[in-house]
């Protein structure tokens, strides 16, 4: 015989937001204030401080506000979006010098190569400062026991 055996219907799932993750010590400002520090190389919560100790190194945390601006690890990001950046306005340049011009190739390379290097030094350095402040902004930021060891600092 068989027996008709009723569907169990689970109870719904109902998402509810973590409410015990505590608010930054830091200043949280709005997505925008953030990236425009950032791009100015400043420190994105407080912009006070400057946010760079060198070219490209992020200082540990600002002497302000204390954010842990050395905590967020933008890896190969600001790289991308300036390569990115730089790639969208030499690329139609080039292409409307060689429809006008007709150059040899040396021109193009005399051109075009000193170009997208001065224009990759000047990008890099206001984009890992917006990477670094959209990273803030949106708390991506590693703890200390995720970040690899400084052999600079054993
Ligand atoms: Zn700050």
């Amino acid at each position: 015989m068989n027996q008709i055996v009723p569907p169990v219907i689970a109870p719904p799932i109902v998402w509810t937001p973590k409410r015990d993750v505590a608010t930054p010590a830091w200043p949280v400002p709005a997505l925008g204030v953030a990236l425009l520090r950032g791009l100015q190389c400043r420190c994105p919560a407080c912009g006070r401080t400057d946010m760079f100790r060198g070219y490209l190194r992020v200082i540990d945390a600002c002497s302000d506000c204390g954010a842990p601006l050395g905590s967020a690890r933008a890896d190969d990001a600001p790289p991308y979006f300036t390569i990115f950046a730089v790639g969208h306005i030499v690329v139609p340049l080039m292409f409307l010098v060689e429809r006008a011009y007709q150059p040899s190739m040396w021109v193009h390379a005399a051109l075009w190569l000193p170009l997208t290097t001065a224009l990759s030094l000047a990008f890099l350095r206001p984009i890992k400062g917006a990477t670094v402040g959209l990273m803030l902004k949106l708390g991506l930021m590693k703890s200390d026991d995720e970040m690899p060891q400084d052999p600079r600092n054993a």
